[in-house]
């Protein structure tokens, strides 16, 4: 088996919960305990915690699912980069992925394409796995421009490619993420298959896992769950909750 096929594989769909800068250390340690008195061992679950809480949260998960970061420094190894976090420091922490280009990172904190690309090639050569999240803005959609977005933010994290590595890609929408407002069956579908499309002629596997992150939550899972193009769900606050997190883990195994 490749690292493509343990690391992100197809079936079962991947749950991720990314826990963006939330948590005290008594949270997060509350969140961890709840999460694995529900949850038999599942390579396919995946959190993402905040740098800080990384040692604890591998220490109480990581036999129950798998661990991964927010971000990755654009630097290699170690050096005079105050406060960056390598690649290399990240696997030596038994990390197994991290995301890139989520969009709050591209719009609130201005990060580039160019940037983007350069961690997610950080995150390869430190043998991490790549969850790289694109999405169009609610502008963007209106003005009909979805497609072509992806297709840029795909070619410009992935184009041209000397090296490749475990990949997962996450559509989502940016007017979806925390905004209660999830993006309909069909909108997901339709970008996913664009996206399959745009991967196969970068000549990455168009069947890599694909999957949608916007508002998902107890309620709207199953419905995005029928969705059978889509192979896994990033979940943004309903990750912070034990009980909605282990829900949503449930549908995906039914
Ligand atoms: C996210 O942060 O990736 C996300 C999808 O957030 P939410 O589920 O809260 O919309």
């Amino acid at each position: 088996m490749t690292e493509q096929h343990t690391l992100f594989a197809k079936t079962p769909r991947i749950i991720a919960g990314n826990w963006k800068m939330h948590g005290t250390k008594a949270s997060v340690q509350a969140l961890c305990a709840g999460i694995a008195a529900g949850l038999r061992r599942d390579p396919a679950v995946m959190v993402f915690p905040s740098f800080l809480h990384l040692d604890k949260v591998q220490e109480m998960l990581g036999t129950h699912c798998r661990v991964g970061a927010q971000d990755i420094s654009q630097f290699p190894d170690q050096g005079a980069f105050t406060g960056e976090v390598s690649g290399a420091m990240l696997r030596d922490m038994g990390m197994a992925a991290i995301l890139v280009g989520h969009s709050e990172r591209r719009h609130v904190l201005g990060e580039s394409d160019q940037l983007i690309r350069l961690k997610l090639q950080r995150g390869w050569e430190a043998g991490l796995g790549v969850m790289l999240c694109v999405g169009e803005t609610a502008s963007e959609r209106d003005l009909g421009a979805t497609q072509e977005r992806l297709r840029h933010q795909l070619r410009s994290a992935l184009g041209q490619d000397k090296l490749k590595g475990p990949l997962a890609v996450a559509y989502e929408p940016v007017w979806a993420i925390g905004t209660g407002r999830s993006a309909t069956t069909e909108q997901v579908a339709l970008s996913l298959d664009w996206l399959r499309e745009e991967l196969a002629g970068l000549g990455h596997d168009p069947d890599l896992p694909v999957l949608y992150g916007g508002s998902v939550n107890m309620r709207n899972a199953e419905e995005l769950l029928a969705i059978d193009t889509m192979d896994g769900l990033l979940v943004g606050g309903a990750s912070l909750q034990a009980e909605s997190f282990l829900e949503i883990v449930a549908q995906a195994r039914r």
